[in-house]
């Protein structure tokens, strides 16, 4: 294997632009590695993931569904991925040890801040309670905001709650729930990959509310299009948040910040061919 080997593992992964990115923050910052795709078989990912590092990886990107196994599998953590309970970045140390991080509350709180404007102790209202989700809490609580729950299967955000009551107050929002006064809105649901829309309670959204769609693809997602014909005006989707998650893994092995912005609008004009 190439000493210099990073790769992005999951199951499914031939979609990942992750391979693209890096290969520009490469070029931006004229730093060699090879990066690739490694799909591993879903009951197989400690023996993959080890065997990769074995081999002479130095470094790999962990998407669904293997956050939490990256978590388990790995040595060290860093604080945000303790905090997380999910992994989505692995690195070889020198001692031979895999440190786990979790760049992705990073990677969308610098997306949230591209877009939006939000007052400091603004009140946000984050829809789901899978991995994604809970690699965002601590960064948005650690920027002052407000942040409120809502999950199709209540008693998983009951427990996301509890898990992170000790670093901040997370509110349970219920359905017809009157405390919806929401400065944001984003939608960490997977309800997007089948062209769905997460329920929610319309009132939720004036037009001065933000909605973020952590999903991203070719033309609006669905939960855009839906905020939109709400009237909602201030809307992104999670293009740029893949791009800064990714940056930060790739400041993790190399020490050095690529910019984003360039490589989030080159990708989205690869996306419109
Ligand atoms: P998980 O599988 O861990 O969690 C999925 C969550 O979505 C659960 O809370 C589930 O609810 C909910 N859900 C699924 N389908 C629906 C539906 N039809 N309606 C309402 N809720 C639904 O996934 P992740 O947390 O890892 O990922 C969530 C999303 O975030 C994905 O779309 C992923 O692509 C995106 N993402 C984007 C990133 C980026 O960089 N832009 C990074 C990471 C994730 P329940 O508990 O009831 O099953």
């Amino acid at each position: 294997m190439n000493t210099n080997e990073f790769v992005v593992m999951g199951n499914p992964i031939s979609h990942s632009k992750s391979p693209f990115i890096h290969q520009q923050f490469s070029e931006q910052t004229v730093i060699q590695h090879r990066y690739g795709r490694l799909l591993i078989e879903l009951d197989n990912f400690e023996n993959a993931a080890r065997d990769f590092f074995q081999r002479g990886g130095k470094g790999a990107n962990v998407t669904l569904p293997f956050k939490q196994e990256a978590f388990k599998l790995a040595d060290k953590l860093t604080a945000r991925a303790k905090c997380a309970g999910a992994v989505n970045t692995l690195k070889l140390l020198e001692t031979g040890e895999i440190l786990g991080d979790n760049t992705d509350g990073i990677g969308l709180v610098s997306d949230i801040h591209r877009h939006f404007s939000l007052k400091a102790n603004a009140k946000i209202l984050i829809l789901g309670a899978g991995g994604a989700a809970r690699g965002v809490v601590q960064p948005l609580l650690g920027c002052g905001y407000q942040l409120s729950l809502s999950n199709r299967t209540e008693s998983k955000a009951e427990a996301m709650i509890e898990d992170f009551k000790d670093i901040g107050l997370l509110r349970l929002h219920k359905a017809d729930d009157t405390y919806n006064d929401y400065d944001l809105v984003i939608n960490a649901t997977s309800s997007g990959v089948s062209e769905e829309v997460p329920l929610l309670d319309e009132q939720c959204f004036k037009p001065s509310t933000c909605c973020y769609d952590m999903f991203y693809k070719v033309g609006n997602t669905a939960f855009i299009n839906w905020v939109v014909s709400l009237g909602v005006n201030n809307t992104a989707d999670g293009l740029g948040m893949l791009v800064g998650q990714a940056a930060h893994a790739f400041h993790l092995w190399h020490g050095v910040m690529p910019e984003v912005e360039p490589v989030i609008n080159i990708l989205r004009k690869e996306m419109a061919q």
